[in-house]
């Protein structure tokens, strides 16, 4: 049977979007099947209040080799190289210095730890120190990093992103998820609304199936996040078992934002960042006033994350207050009003933040990344060594992927359109 594309590529979240590129730019045709009614998966810039607010990923991380950063300035996009909020606390709030450096001083010793214990358990909460002061800080920053308390943490994972990371934190005032949506290439065709139920193999490719018909191409690149393959949403071919079992492996942490429009005239600090509550492991961190805008975001990881989900948003919007009040006096609470909360965790086709590896098995990512019969490609954050859990991660995955695919399909016309390896399966229907 006629393969219509050269590749077809499942999601169209930065990985997918990345594959494309590569696909373009070595004019291999390709469709992109995305669930969801837009592009960007977990890039989502949306205007809330009039303002570009980023609802997933916001920061350029390790910028100064973030890919894209030159996609960005190619495009026209603004790129802002300053210091994040967080390198500038805000004047005034309640902590003392003192307890704040001593916090951040604990943290940074708890990550020394790591070192052992990754040779050892590789749980990063035994690298917590029994019954320091300190301890809800370490979880509620290590919850911003994983999305999960530090028992479902693996050392060695979290010690490979911290170490590959240059610490420059850029930023993008039109929203990363304006620019990743803005980045697939016009000959790339795209379907939106088109969730992926099966992919089979076929004698000479694979059948990809969607409620709209059987569509094949020569290969798959499947970029859905690790919750999607680990979920019995998208069936796969027989013998793909593992890759599953390693998604599996890398569950997707629970991080989400709630955004507050500040409604009158009051003495917030434009680009500054408090912690809610040094002593709570579910203390939200706070972006006052990003970019100068009237907004406060609120940014909550782990067991902090976890009130939005098991109470709802009224119940995350009265958390953050509280704390908005702690920190700034009594009059606050009538200066802000609830804007918007996310909902990553809630979402089918997405279902969390971003993938973190348990403990002892960070060599899932390796696993997952591995292609399946020369026809089937692995994409997206969870499989990057070191950049996971970012949007920059999820890009090259995707070009990694697509250069996988390219080759293989060199091999193949190489060998008169056989597929080198094993068995072929029925396509459904
Ligand atoms: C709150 C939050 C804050 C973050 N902050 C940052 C940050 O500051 N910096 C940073 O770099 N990263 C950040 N991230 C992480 C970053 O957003 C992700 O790592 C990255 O966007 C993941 O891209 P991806 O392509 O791997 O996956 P996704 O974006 O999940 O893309 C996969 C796509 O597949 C689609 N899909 C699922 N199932 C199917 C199916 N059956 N058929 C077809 N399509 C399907 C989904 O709808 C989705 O669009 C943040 C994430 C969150 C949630």
């Amino acid at each position: 049977m006629h393969s219509e594309y050269d590749v077809i590529i499942v999601g169209g979240g930065a990985a997918g979007i990345g594959a494309a590129r590569r696909l373009a730019a070595n004019d291999a045709s390709a469709l992109l099947l995305e669930a969801s009614s837009r592009l960007g998966g977990r890039a989502f810039t949306q205007d809330l209040g009039g303002h570009p607010l980023d609802l997933g990923c916001e920061w350029l991380h390790s910028g100064d080799r973030n890919a894209w950063v030159g996609i960005a300035e190619a495009s026209g996009f603004p790129v802002d190289r300053n210091d994040p909020p967080w390198a500038k606390a805000h004047p005034g709030i309640a902590w003392s210095e003192d307890d704040e450096e001593a916090a951040r001083k604990a943290f940074g010793n708890w990550e020394e730890r790591l070192r052992v214990v990754a040779q050892a358990s590789d749980r990063a909460s035994d690298a917590m120190e029994p019954g320091g002061e300190w301890n809800p800080y370490v979880r509620a920053i290590a919850g911003f990093m994983s999305g999960v308390a530090p028992e479902a943490v693996s050392a060695t994972d979290y010690l490979a992103y911290d170490d590959a990371s240059t610490g420059k934190n850029w930023n993008l005032p039109l929203g990363y998820g304006t620019l990743v949506a803005a980045s697939l290439p016009p000959s790339v065709t795209l379907r939106l609304a088109t969730p992926v139920e099966q992919i089979d193999l076929t004698a000479d490719g694979v059948a990809v199936s969607t409620r709209a018909g059987t569509i094949r191409a020569k290969a798959a690149i499947l970029t859905v996040s690790t919750a999607v393959l680990a979920g019995d949403a998208l069936r796969l071919p027989p013998g793909t078992e593992p890759w599953r079992e390693a998604a599996a492996a890398l569950p997707l942490g629970c991080n989400e934002k709630v955004f507050l429009e500040i409604t009158r005239e009051s003495a917030f600090e434009p680009d500054s960042h408090a912690y809610g509550n040094l002593r709570d492991a579910r203390s939200a961190a706070y972006s006052i006033r990003p970019n100068g805008w009237p907004v406060i975001e609120a940014f909550l990881g782990g067991e902090g994350a976890r009130i939005l989900d098991d109470e709802g948003p009224a119940a995350m919007f009265a958390f953050v207050s509280a704390e908005l009040t702690g920190l700034f006096g009594g009059d606050v609470a009538s200066a802000v009003r609830p804007l918007a909360a996310t909902s990553w965790s809630q979402m089918a086709s997405i279902g969390g933040a971003y993938s973190c590896a348990l403990p002892g098995q960070s060599s899932a990512r390796a696993r997952l990344a591995r292609p399946f019969e020369e026809r089937l490609f692995f994409a997206g954050e969870a499989t990057h060594p070191f950049d996971f859990t970012t949007a920059h991660g999820a890009h090259d995955s995707g070009q990694r992927a697509a250069d996988e695919a390219l080759a293989a399909l060199r091999d193949r016309d190489r060998q008169g359109g056989r597929v080198a390896s094993a068995e072929p399966t029925r396509p459904a229907g």
